[in-house]
């Protein structure tokens, strides 16, 4: 695997130590307009790494260092997400620019870096997440389109099978669930936005906000993984 060093300024000293994984998609009209961004002083934001729609990847600020991608956000109960995380920001246009197809060529880059970060840092599979898992309110990257189940095959976060028939659960049952798996359910936003979360990540296909027995059956086997 290539690194490609790209230094950004922005960035401060860590304060927890690592223990999530953040992945993003940069959602601007093109790569270099997003690196562009993530390395100008003015605009405060930054990632670990970029990964391109080729599959270069870019390092733009040291592991060691606080990066600035998630913003408000939460999860198992850190909200100080910056300083416990490596962010990966994904080229991807995404739901301002037509959603396009992550290219196979940069989830096969996306894959070999997150199992190098992996291989380094004690992460629990649930703690690799998607910036819509910490602000489900507030963002919807990587998207609907990014391919969970696959980096799962490959040892990346967890994709549970679900299948078996779960009954519909309560919104409360759900939701202690959902808190032991690592979503904020505190957080002030309407409870449907936090399972269309859940549903981008897990059954892309149905973005309803309600939780069928398929989905609380995947919900129930992920919160059995803490
Ligand atoms: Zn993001």
């Amino acid at each position: 695997m290539k690194v490609i060093p790209c230094p950004s300024p922005n960035f401060n000293a860590r304060k927890l130590p690592i223990s999530m994984l953040v992945l993003h998609y940069t959602g601007m009209e093109s790569g270099q307009a997003a690196i562009e961004r993530l390395c100008d002083p003015a605009a405060q934001v930054s990632a670990h790494y970029v990964v391109e729609e080729d599959g270069t990847i870019l390092n733009l600020v040291a592991e060691d260092q606080r990066a600035w991608h998630a913003g408000v956000s939460a999860w198992n109960g850190v909200r100080d997400v910056n300083s416990a995380s490596i962010g990966i920001e994904i080229v991807n246009g995404g739901h301002d620019f037509g959603l396009p197809d992550f290219p196979a060529v940069q989830i096969e880059a996306v894959i070999a870096l997150c199992q190098d970060i992996l291989s380094r840092h004690a992460i629990h599979p649930l703690d690799v997440v998607g910036h819509s898992d910490i602000a489900p309110s507030r963002k919807t990257d990587p998207g609907e389109k990014f391919p969970w189940a696959r980096l799962a095959a490959q040892g990346i976060g967890l994709f549970p099978e679900g299948g078996a028939s779960e009954d519909i659960l309560e919104e409360a049952a759900l939701a202690q669930r959902l808190s032991t798996i690592g979503y904020d359910v505190s957080a002030a936003g309407a409870f449907s936005d936090l399972i269309c979360a859940v549903q981008r990540r897990y059954t892309p296909a149905d973005l309803s906000g309600q939780a069928g027995p398929h989905l609380c059956a995947m919900i129930g086997a992920l919160s059995a993984q803490r």
